[in-house]
């Protein structure tokens, strides 16, 4: 007998297992591509409910558009749909409706249908919001075509949603402003996708982090990554919160960032693009599609030193997004 655990749902291998033989469904990329719509729905139960920048309403739009993104689409509509506690109070939920219609209104979508179940006090923590989002391709980015030396982008620094929810969650009380980077980022992307620089593959490093944005891509294909320990943005404050409890911040959350592998010859290109909007303006060149280490993604190290950065099997953050 077998049964699910939290770490089926962390981003990590087991979610790829759970995916492939419960639901016999692929997971390749973050939105369907149906002709030219793309597709795509996501659940959140982060806890706690509200966090330094932002809550769990502007998560769940920001998750959705940003998926949506990540194939090429323009961001048009949305669902919501909620699950709430009896109990839970009416003017918490209130502010995190409010707060999914002023990220929606700053993404350029509309919600315009949703749900409302409520459930017996102490079946549920609060409040699950699920959202799914219609956009229209503008061209479709699907992962193919990616070849040796193709460049790695992030837009900016990494583990900055993971460990700002985990100081306030372990109260840590550690002297930081470090808040969650939440956003949707249709204002840094979408001029990329309307430009006609090549890319190969975008998505948000949401549960897994970096890692396993990375190990997923690769995850049975012919090619690996090599990465740059420091080519990579890490905020100092990132640095220690995650050296105090131990877990690397390539595998904690981002919910503001995008992965992106883009053909060399137009990589300066698209930099360029992304710096040029305040959310990209730390945007940089991390590493390269080789196809010398296939499957595996290898981390360069301060010291010189190279070792492989696995996919996560257990999920040291669980309830993060
Ligand atoms: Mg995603």
């Amino acid at each position: 007998m077998s049964y699910i655990t939290l770490d089926h749902g962390s981003g990590g291998k087991l979610t790829l297992e759970l995916i492939e033989n419960v639901f016999k469904a692929e997971s390749g990329l973050d939105s369907a591509v149906l002709g030219d719509i793309a597709f795509t729905t996501d659940s959140h139960s982060v806890k706690p409910l509200f966090f330094k920048g932002g809550d769990i309403g502007k998560l769940a739009v920001s998750g959705t558009v940003n998926d949506l993104l990540c194939v090429g689409a323009k961001p048009l509509y949305l669902s919501s749909a909620f699950i709430i506690e009896a109990g839970f109070e009416m003017e918490k939920l209130k502010k995190i409706v409010k707060s999914m219609k002023e990220e929606a209104r700053k993404s350029g979508v509309e919600i315009v249908c949703g749900d409302t179940k409520v459930v017996e006090n102490g079946k549920c923590d609060g409040v699950y919001i699920n959202t799914s989002g219609i956009g229209k391709i503008i061209r479709p980015i699907e992962g193919k075509n990616i070849k040796d030396g193709d460049g790695i982008i992030v837009t900016g620094t990494i583990g900055d949603h993971g460990f700002a929810i985990l100081n306030e969650r372990e109260q840590l009380n550690l002297e930081t402003d470090l808040k969650s980077d939440v956003s949707s980022l249709t204002d840094l992307i979408l001029p990329l996708i309307e430009s006609d620089v090549d890319i190969k593959f975008m998505r948000d490093p949401t549960r897994g982090g970096l890692a396993m944005c990375l190990n997923e891509l690769c995850y049975r294909r012919d090619f690996g990554f090599e990465i740059f320990e420091e080519k990579i943005p890490v905020r100092e404050d990132v640095r220690v919160i995650a050296e105090i409890l131990g877990i690397e911040p390539y595998y904690a959350a981002n919910e503001g960032k995008m992965v992106i592998v883009m053909d060399k010859k137009d990589e300066e290109r698209a930099l360029d693009i992304l710096k040029s909007n305040e959310l990209g303006r730390s945007a940089v060149t991390i590493g390269r599609v080789s196809s010398k280490n296939p499957q595996l993604v290898i981390l360069n190290t301060k010291f010189g030193s190279k070792r492989v950065l696995r996919m996560p099997t257990t999920d040291k953050m669980p309830r993060i997004c």
